[in-house]
């Protein structure tokens, strides 16, 4: 039976087994976005929009790279739809990247004393207390942790 196509996009397989997670996101990035701000920091709002585009980019890195379970089309696809980020995924493949929040915590630029973010710290060198970054809620992703 031929599959019917909803529109011009050409799918590859086994897309229908990573569209319902996909779909899940999508809707909790709308629910993000959405969010009324009431009493939180400016800053804080964004964090949970980072926050599913990462598990999004972080999905589909997995089942390729790690998984093995989808194949480099799909994979691609999947980042030309937008259903990734590129450039993240890019540092994932590097050592000491591996669990990177975001492309903003590693740029020296945007923190003080030109250090990357204070969530790149290994925690062992960190003091007990609990940090977070005020880009994108990040509590730590050096790769040590
Ligand atoms: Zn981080
Ligand atoms: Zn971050």
């Amino acid at each position: 039976m031929p599959k019917v196509r909803t529109n011009r996009t050409q799918y590859p397989d086994g897309w229908e087994l990573i569209e319902p997670t996909l779909r899940e996101l999508d809707a909790k990035m709308k629910e993000a976005e959405t969010d009324p701000h009431d009493g939180k920091r400016k800053c804080e709002t964004l964090w949970p929009i980072f926050k599913v585009s990462h598990q999004r980019s972080r999905y589909i890195f997995d089942l390729h790279y790690k998984k093995n379970e989808i194949s480099k089309e799909l994979f691609e696809f999947c980042l030309d739809q937008g259903y990734g980020d590129k450039n993240l995924i890019a540092k994932w493949k590097k050592p000491g990247y591996e669990r990177l929040c975001c492309l903003r915590c590693m740029q020296t630029r945007d923190h003080n004393f030109g250090t990357t973010c204070v969530c790149r710290v290994p925690q062992n060198l960190k003091d007990e207390q609990a940090v977070e970054c005020v880009h994108c809620g990040c509590k730590g992703c050096a790769s040590g942790d």
